[in-house]
């Protein structure tokens, strides 16, 4: 399997929540002009839009997307577009067109071309109500109830079919809710562990949409941006997966979250009033075990429920107060 250097990197979903901190920091590594941003519809952060190349393109056209590989001579794809847990449960057939046709056409262009590595992350939303929700293995049963995990399911076997059969290095890894300040989440079921922060800065207030006693995994979007290059970095030879390591940084109830930022804003109040996500929220694991990735790349989480809140609220008092939320 190729041992070949990432040279020239395409972002696809570069300005949605993970992308837009990923594409920053892959910017950073491989150098400006070597990172091509790919948006859709969400309008563009400044940073990238600005710092270097940037298209618009949408991944279910494939002729749109080989062009922008020939352009730009891409030999490495972070395939980040996708559409997500909640907005995928209500919109199930756009979250098929677009996560397996993408896919599909994704890494059908890594295979004619013959590319370097193709980055797709999955999601612990390939779990479902049958899947031990403790310390959840590597290997153990996937059975989603959401379109969205259903995709994911089907997008980690194609993956994995692509390296078997065709030889193409797809690397991929499930991550639980990732929390963030720099872009809005694009519609999960974890986007609460965000909106909490905000509101708590804002209006020392927050209606929180699914149940005190809900626990899930959550990681640090620094943890999640270098998971990512991590995994891609990784000597080919010590991957016993491909496109499926189960990765997890720290788990909380979201009761237990309202109370460490009251630690920092005493007179904040959250309320809970559960919606349709709460379901989708008990589909999934409290607690994954990524022994697996701990053994074979050497993941390590730097950020526990603490530590991620100390700086999100730094973040984001320092915008609020520069008039910027
Ligand atoms: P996001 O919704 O914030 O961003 C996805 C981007 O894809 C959006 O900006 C959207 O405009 C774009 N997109 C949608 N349809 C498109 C199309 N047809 N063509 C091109 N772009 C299109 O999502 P994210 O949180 O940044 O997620 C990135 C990846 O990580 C996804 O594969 C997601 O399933 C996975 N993931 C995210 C989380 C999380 O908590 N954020 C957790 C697990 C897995």
């Amino acid at each position: 399997m190729s041992s070949r250097p990432m040279r020239n990197i395409l972002v696809t979903g570069a300005c949605g929540q993970i992308g837009s901190e990923l594409t920053m920091a892959l910017r950073e590594r491989y150098g400006n002009e070597h990172v091509v941003a790919a948006g859709h519809r969400t309008p563009p952060p400044d940073d990238v839009r600005d710092s270097g190349p940037f298209v618009y393109l949408d991944v279910t056209d494939r002729q749109a997307l080989e062009e922008v590989v020939e352009q730009f001579q891409i030999d490495t794809i972070f395939h980040l577009a996708a559409v997500l847990s909640a907005v995928g449960e209500q919109k199930p057939d756009v979250a098929w067109r677009v996560n397996m046709n993408g896919l599909y056409n994704v890494l059908e262009v890594a295979r004619t071309r013959s590319l370097t590595r193709v980055f797709c992350p999955s999601s612990m939303a390939v779990f479902g109500p049958s899947t031990p929700k403790e310390n959840t293995p590597q290997e153990t049963i996937l059975s989603p109830t959401t379109m969205y995990g259903i995709t994911k399911v089907a997008g980690e076997l194609l993956g994995n079919y692509y390296v078997q059969k065709f030889g193409v290095d797809v690397r991929g890894l499930r991550y639980p809710g990732i929390i963030s300040h720099k872009t809005p989440p694009g519609g999960g079921t974890t986007d609460y562990a965000v909106a909490i922060f905000y509101d708590a800065v804002k209006y020392r207030r927050y209606t929180c949409f699914v149940r005190e006693d809900t626990v899930l995994p959550m990681m640090y979007m620094p943890d999640a941006v270098r998971a990512a290059i991590e995994l891609m970095e990784a000597d080919f030879r010590r991957l016993t997966r491909h496109a499926d390591y189960n990765i997890t940084a720290m788990s909380f109830s979201a009761g237990e979250l309202a109370r460490e930022i009251q630690k920092h804003i005493p007179d904040f109040v959250c309320e809970f009033q559960p919606d349709f996500r709460q379901a989708i929220a008990d589909s999934w694991p409290r607690s994954i075990d990524d022994s697996v990735a701990r053994t074979d790349w050497g993941w390590r989480p730097a950020y526990d429920l603490p530590a991620m809140t100390v700086d999100m609220l730094n973040a984001l008092q320092t915008r609020y107060q520069q008039g910027q939320l």
